[in-house]
């Protein structure tokens, strides 16, 4: 089986995305897939587009996509993320707002086994957190195949179905059994939640999946952002990983 790298939540954060891009390199553009939000709160939305499509074989919509995309309803974000949100669509290209609004909500690598959605497979354009177990069990009824990828909360996490209907968790890192199911979450490589601000992203060799993690330059995309106006909070939430 060959290498997967899974890129999710990158936010217009041209630097991380490079860390992570670099200590990928060598991985041929048919094994990195997106899992959405290109764009929302970081400096560099257009780079960060361009870069992802070229580099990857699969990309799919996050909700801060197709909000910048169409400036279509942004009651759902909160004034930190609108804010951003109304900034990218100011700097975006007409040609990569037109991309953004044309990517699927979901993806498969059929002979993999793998599914791809950005936020959750029971309802994908419903943008719901799989935060619970409750929620992440009932998330395994809607996809086929062995793993499902996801990103959106921008904390990751691998869980495990056993046959028996058992869920469990890993931090980190799980060696896949042939008998389980799974859904992931790459985590997020432009800003991160979990505490670490180290960029995020998952990498699946053979059986083992791993969440890796890349230190970037953070000061220099804060310095971007402040040059841009981006708010303050969101400035200062990278250096946090919060
Ligand atoms: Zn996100």
């Amino acid at each position: 089986m060959p290498s997967y790298a899974i890129i999710s939540d990158v936010h217009a954060n041209l630097e991380s995305l490079n860390a992570v891009l670099a200590v990928i390199e060598g991985l041929p553009v048919e094994n990195i897939l997106f899992l959405g939000d290109a764009v929302g709160y970081g400096p560099d939305p257009n780079e960060c587009v361009e870069l992802i499509r070229k580099k990857s074989a699969l990309m799919i919509a996050g909700n801060h996509d197709l909000a910048a995309a169409a400036a279509a309803d942004l009651t759902y974000f909160n004034p930190y993320a609108r804010e951003a949100i109304e900034w990218t669509a100011a700097v975006l290209k007409p040609a990569l707002k037109g991309l953004l609004g044309r990517l699927p909500l979901t993806g498969t690598v059929p002979e993999e086994g793998i599914f791809i959605v950005h936020a959750s497979p029971r309802d994908p354009e419903g943008w719901h957190y799989i935060d619970t177990l409750a929620e992440a069990r009932m998330g395994f009824q809607y996809f086929t195949g062995q793993i499902c990828f996801i990103g959106h909360s921008h904390v990751p996490i691998i869980i495990e179905l056993m046959p028996d209907g058992t869920v469990r968790t890993y931090e980190d890192r799980a060696v896949l059994q042939e008998k389980c199911r799974y859904i992931i979450n790459a985590g997020s490589t432009g800003q991160p939640r979990d505490g670490n601000p180290d960029a995020a992203y998952a990498m699946l060799r053979g059986n083992i999946v791993e969440i890796i993690r890349v230190s970037y330059d953070i000061v220099r995309t804060q310095q971007k952002m402040r040059d841009a106006g981006l708010p303050a909070f969101l400035i200062q939430r990278l250096a946090l990983g919060r």
